[in-house]
């Protein structure tokens, strides 16, 4: 069996503040194939920002990477020495980060931004066809190469978020994470933006993170779904299984919190409050909210399990 494209196993990402450690990824185990859209869901504040700047190894203090491993095509990223991990960055994997637009800067046309990027990973490409990439790559965002000449101001929001795109494919990595890459924009803006990452994905083969909490939007995009909740798993599956029938308390109580029209929509109303990650409580971290919990849950911290081909379960009704 081929392994996977990346494999995050047992990773641990810590915020240190005056009070202690916060736990926003609390040994965080999964495996990504090649070419596959995993969407990242769970209420706001349960790791799913901190689990792609890890990624990335975009950690800033207070935070640190604890422990665990981040293997991308055989290699443990959190391995390899700053210049290599700099190098593998856009060669192998590419960030949209959230807010991506207003990253842009003001003072800077887009072709020089964009040539920034290129000229760091291709020295022995000419200006004459780096020029001609950037075109390339404008026009296969859908926006006129004339863009390239323009600064940010000139751009609408949805453009700026293409010119991002643009330069996260550049170098046509194996993996984008894309955190709440529509998030700022219309609704119709963001429809087509992502239409657009979704006809790029499938064209270049890559495989994508889309961090999100629109679960409408999550349904129709990606192929599986992982429910992050108070830093850690709760379940992964394809995503037609998981909305077909969720298995764990959390994920059941996020699709049924969606307007029943469809199951679109951002999900809300789960009663109770997320706990603390400074300390989170024993046992599984959503007894505190979970209808169905029980005494075994208080004491012990459900192990994720693979309860069936690619479906993964942290819950001890189902892994008991
Ligand atoms: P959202 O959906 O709102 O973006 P998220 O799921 O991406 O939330 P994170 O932003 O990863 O969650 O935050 C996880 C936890 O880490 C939260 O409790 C947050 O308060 C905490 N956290 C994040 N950044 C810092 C920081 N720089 N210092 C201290 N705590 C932090
Ligand atoms: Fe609920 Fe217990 Fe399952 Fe946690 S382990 S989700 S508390 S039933």
């Amino acid at each position: 069996m081929t392994e996977a494209l990346l494999q995050i196993k047992d990773l641990r990402v810590y915020y240190h503040v005056d009070a202690g450690a916060v736990r926003a990824v609390d040994g965080v185990s999964f495996n990504l194939e090649a070419g596959i859209k995993l969407g990242l869901v769970g209420e706001s504040g349960s790791g799913k920002s901190t689990m792609a700047l890890a990624l990335m190894r975009m950690i800033k203090a207070p935070g640190k990477i604890e422990s665990g491993q981040m293997i991308l095509d055989g290699v443990d990223l959190l391995q390899l020495s700053e210049e290599k991990m700099r190098q593998t960055k856009l060669m192998k994997l590419s960030m949209i980060p959230q807010g991506a637009m207003n990253s842009l800067n003001p003072v800077m046309r887009i072709d020089k931004q964009m040539m920034d990027g290129l000229e760091d990973h291709n020295s022995l490409l000419s200006k004459e066809e780096l020029t001609a990439r950037i075109q390339e790559l404008l026009t296969a965002v859908d926006l006129d190469p004339k863009v390239a000449k323009m600064y940010p101001h000139e751009l609408s929001g949805g453009m700026k978020q293409r010119v991002c795109v643009a330069m996260a494919i550049s170098m046509e990595p194996d993996l984008i994470i894309a955190d709440e890459p529509t998030s700022a924009l219309d609704v119709v803006i963001q429809r087509q933006v992502m239409a657009m990452i979704n006809r790029l994905q499938e064209k270049l083969g890559l495989a994508l993170i889309l961090i999100g909490h629109d679960m409408g939007l999550m349904a129709q995009s990606v192929d599986r779904l992982a429910v992050m909740y108070a830093g850690r798993m709760m379940e992964i599956a394809d995503t037609k299984v998981i909305f077909g029938n969720p298995l764990h308390p959390y994920t059941q109580l996020l699709i049924s919190s969606l307007p029943v029209l469809e199951n679109k929509g951002v999900f809300s109303g789960i009663p109770g409050v997320t706990p603390s990650l400074l300390t989170p409580p024993p046992g599984c971290v959503f007894h505190t909210r979970c209808p169905k919990a029980r005494d075994v849950c208080r004491e012990r911290i459900p192990v994720f399990t693979e309860v069936e081909t690619g479906r993964w379960v942290a819950c001890h009704l189902i892994t008991a």
